[in-house]
């Protein structure tokens, strides 16, 4: 029998245009790196182990959560947070860890702190700045050991900032048609039938702004009300906010949410989240109507300065300046003390779409997917606004995104010179209506704060705690099956150093990316020998993707 092998490429015989049409290396490798989970583009950092004086240039993964930018690392990343969601969506235990009770020298500490305070206050009033120094850092020095004994929290200081000045009851926003209850200290869900501990996916929408096509674009962009769309995007997040407030003071416990916020196709932002435990969906709704948040912000309906008639720096008075008569635009400040209304106000559309969901059932699994699947995309790709966008569809973004660029994002931003106020903080580094923040890129479509919402006490973890939890299971089984990793804990302790393209002993991308692909090759490998010795059987798709994981 024969072997077949590929034909020989005679490259000297192929016109350009064949040539053009061959793989090139590095492409071939980083397709290489792709089907085995490996980062495409690592950083090459110079490990030094201090202890043998061992230098390895090793591929450290980019961390990228965008599939664009690095599938593998966005795929670990979006894993991360399928695993953060679902540890907390039905958790039967409460999750919180008690504090421990603080100790005798905890309190002497404490009370030798306030002491020192009470004299400093003493010292200060009387003038003595020499013993006022001397106090400041004996209390720097019980400062350190108190977070040295495991004090954490603020502590007072020394001199206390001068109290904010209260806002007045018409500021309030509280929702007075709700009822309101003492929120006691549970957060995990109610027991039905004395086994079924139900959890809820819910989903949070905005307005409508004008009707809209299939593809989400506005069918009359005239009437469309991209004003409104631009501001409620832009203060969607505190909406958010203000919606688990009122919901823990409704239904009196404190509610645990693990939420994204994704653009619908027609660019608003909503909000999808699991939700531990279960309210009614009567006074889900009715939370949801009663919300709303007021931007105390200076009125921004009308343009002051537009075209090359732009205010002015004054470098001696270091203001703003109208371009014509040269007087100085009100602060940010001054003009927040004049406004009697708020700027705007955003509250929820009516769409409110509630689901009860059983723990470990098929459906869970599937919506803890929905919840996380467009984290690796940017808000436009969610949109559906990648190259098979509709010219309806361009030209509804662009509409929005021209909206955008004249919408205020926060206080510092520089578009309220447009409108003839000083932005907060306001300094001569500053452009006219040119802000950097993410909520006027075209790509953002708004939506520029964080895009997955956890309550605190989900599961009490942080983002780090659950990759190093991914790890050490790892780690463990491999410990359990006598396999000895190639550099283990016996080695180092490392010393890490940055290298520059141009240093002799850093390899080629496509080099770095092999090696890459062998070490989790040997890891794979011996992942398996681990399972199937501890077990016997063969892994499954679960457990190597926790390899892939930790690896
Ligand atoms: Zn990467
Ligand atoms: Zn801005």
């Amino acid at each position: 029998m024969t072997t077949t092998s590929p034909t020989p490429l005679d490259s000297a015989r192929l016109t350009r245009a064949q040539r053009a049409t061959l793989p090139l290396n590095a492409d071939v490798v980083q397709a290489l790196a792709e089907q085995h989970g490996v980062c495409i583009r690592p950083l090459a950092m110079r490990r030094i182990d201090t202890t043998t004086g061992r230098v390895d240039i090793v591929p450290v993964p980019c961390g990228s959560t965008r599939d664009d930018q690095c599938p593998p690392c966005a795929d670990k990343a979006r894993r991360l947070r399928m695993a953060q969601c679902c540890q907390g969506w039905h958790v039967e235990q409460e999750p919180v860890t008690q504090r421990t009770k603080p100790t005798e020298e905890h309190q002497a500490l404490m009370a030798a702190r306030a002491d020192l305070l009470a004299a400093y206050t003493e010292c200060k009033a009387l003038g003595d700045e020499d013993t006022a120094e001397q106090i400041t850092e004996s209390v720097a020095e019980l400062d350190t050991e108190l977070r040295a004994a495991g004090v954490r929290g603020r502590l007072a200081p020394l001199d206390p900032p001068p109290r904010p000045v209260k806002r007045s009851t018409r500021r309030r926003q509280d929702a007075p048609n709700l009822p309101r209850r003492p929120i006691q200290r549970r957060t995990i869900g109610q027991v039905f039938a004395g086994r079924y501990r139900p959890s809820t996916f819910l989903t949070l929408t905005l307005d409508s702004y004008g009707r809209v096509d299939t593809d989400g674009a506005a069918v009359d962009p005239d009437h469309y009300d991209y004003r409104r769309a631009a501001r409620d995007a832009i203060h969607f997040p505190a909406l958010v906010d203000r919606f688990w407030q009122n919901t823990r003071r409704c239904v009196g416990w404190d509610v645990q949410y693990f939420g994204t916020v994704e653009p619908q196709k027609r660019g608003a932002p909503h909000f999808h989240a699991a939700l531990r435990g279960t309210i009614p969906r009567a006074e889900l709704r009715a939370i949801t109507a009663a919300t709303y948040h007021q931007i105390w912000w200076p009125n921004h309906d009308q343009l002051v300065y537009t075209g090359d008639r732009l205010p002015v720096w004054d470098t001696r008075a270091k203001t703003f300046t109208d371009p014509d008569t040269g007087t100085p635009l009100p602060t940010w400040d001054q003009a927040c003390a004049n406004s009697t209304k708020p700027a705007h106000v955003v509250r929820f559309g009516e769409q409110v779409h509630v689901k009860g969901i059983l723990g470990g059932t098929e459906e869970a699994g599937r919506h803890i997917g929905y919840l996380t699947k467009y984290l690796t995309k940017t808000i436009g790709q969610a949109a559906g606004l990648g190259e098979h966008a509709t010219d309806a569809q361009r030209e509804h973004v662009h509409r929005l995104h021209a909206e955008l660029q004249i919408t205020p994002c926060s206080p510092r931003c520089a578009v309220w010179l447009l409108y003839g106020i000083q932005p907060k903080g306001a300094r001569h580094s500053m452009t006219p209506g040119r802000c950097k923040g993410k909520a006027h890129k075209p790509e953002h479509l708004g939506i520029a704060g964080r895009r997955v919402l956890v309550s605190r006490k989900w599961s009490n973890k942080t983002l780090d705690d659950h990759r190093a939890e991914r790890s050490a299971f790892v780690r463990q089984l491999l410990e359990q099956a006598g396999i000895q990793p190639d550099h283990g804990p016996q080695d180092g302790p490392y010393r890490w150093e940055r290298t520059a393209p141009t240093d002799p002993d850093v390899p080629a991308r496509p080099v770095l990316l092999l090696h890459a692909v062998a070490e989790r090759q040997r890891w794979k490998a011996e992942y398996t020998a681990a399972q199937l010795a501890t077990s016997g059987s063969p892994p499954t798709t679960n457990y190597s993707t926790a390899a892939n994981q930790a690896a």
